[in-house]
């Protein structure tokens, strides 16, 4: 696991310039605050980009003076047009400041003991995917654990069984994991304009984009979803989003405006993504793979 950020966390009481069901990002250099507003409550972090990656076991811990003199360096920062970080900060309910680990493990399973969520695959918040991709695993591990033992017919599993299965297991899940792991890392780097051509991307090129393309970015990759294979789905009602196995060939749009579409889109996220970085490093890095 590596831990290229760290993030400042808290929360305190409704502030109206950042409304009432509302998110805010504001980038700068190498760090970004983020808001999530609720009628009752606010929520906030700070995410900072380290100077030097971390990896496993080193996990340093910051002190209450760490955490303050973080808050104190971004609190002249705003928000929204009218307020400023210090005034969330000083009416905050509680803080933490903690470094946020990132990546995927190579190996999920060992004998009778299989992992999932963030145990063995673990991304960085901005997208709020995390604990999706852990109920994912969870969904995908009983799949293959139900098949086996409807294969077996009562019989009890012998080890060499348990493994296959489990690594089947492993096997579906790490493309999906890896893809929406580094999606995330992505996204956080270009909103913590990590280098300068994260800060064009996002800053100039990001706002070409309709204002809905991140969440249309994040709707294709969660109707790709795993389903609980052996529970019936059927009586819900269809959303604007279709689930991946539910679509019907006509519902594949190929025409122009859509491939235009995901030219742009494709276009902002290259452009997100560091200079010289290549995915083959991405994946390698994430693995632990040095
Ligand atoms: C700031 C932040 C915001 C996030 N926002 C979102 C979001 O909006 N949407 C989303 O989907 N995901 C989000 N995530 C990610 C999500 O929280 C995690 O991916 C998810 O909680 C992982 O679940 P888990 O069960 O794998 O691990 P955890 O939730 O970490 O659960 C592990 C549990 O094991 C316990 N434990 C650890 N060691 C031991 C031990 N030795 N003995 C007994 N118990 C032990 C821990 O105390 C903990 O309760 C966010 C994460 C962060 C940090």
């Amino acid at each position: 696991m590596k831990t290229s950020f760290k993030v400042l966390l808290g929360m305190g009481p409704p502030a109206s310039e950042v409304g009432e069901r509302d998110m805010t990002i504001c980038s700068d250099s190498r760090f970004v605050l983020t808001t999530v507003s609720q009628p009752n409550h606010l929520f906030f972090c700070v995410y900072q980009k380290l100077d030097k990656d971390l990896f496993w076991p080193r996990q340093p811990r910051y002190t209450a003076e760490e955490m303050e003199a973080l808050a104190e360096s971004v609190a002249d920062h705003p928000v929204s047009d009218t307020i400023v970080f210090g005034e969330l900060w000083k009416k905050r309910h509680r803080a933490t400041l903690i470094n946020l680990e990132e990546g995927v493990l190579q190996h999920w399973h060992h004998d009778r003991i299989a992992l999932v969520g963030d145990s063995v695959h673990k991304m960085l918040p901005n997208i709020g995917l995390g604990g999706n991709m852990a109920l994912e695993s969870v969904v995908v591990l009983c799949n293959h654990l139900h098949a086996m033992l409807v294969s077996q017919q009562g019989k009890k599993p012998d080890l060499e069984t348990l493994d296959e299965t489990l690594a089947a297991y492993q096997e579906e899940r790490m493309p999906r994991v890896l893809q929406i792991t580094a999606f995330s890392t992505q996204v956080a780097e270009g909103q913590a304009w990590v280098t300068p051509l994260h800060k064009f991307s996002t800053k100039w090129l990001l706002p070409l984009l309709k204002d809905r393309a991140l969440a249309d970015m994040i709707a294709d990759l969660m109707h790709g979803a795993p389903k609980l294979a052996y529970v019936g789905s059927s009586g819900f009602g269809k959303g604007t989003v279709q689930w991946d196995d539910e679509k019907e060939e006509k519902e594949i749009d190929v025409t122009g405006k859509t491939s235009l579409q995901w030219a742009i889109r494709i276009a902002a996220l290259v452009g997100m993504v560091a200079v010289g970085t290549t995915q083959f490093h991405r994946a390698r890095s994430l693995l632990g793979v040095r």
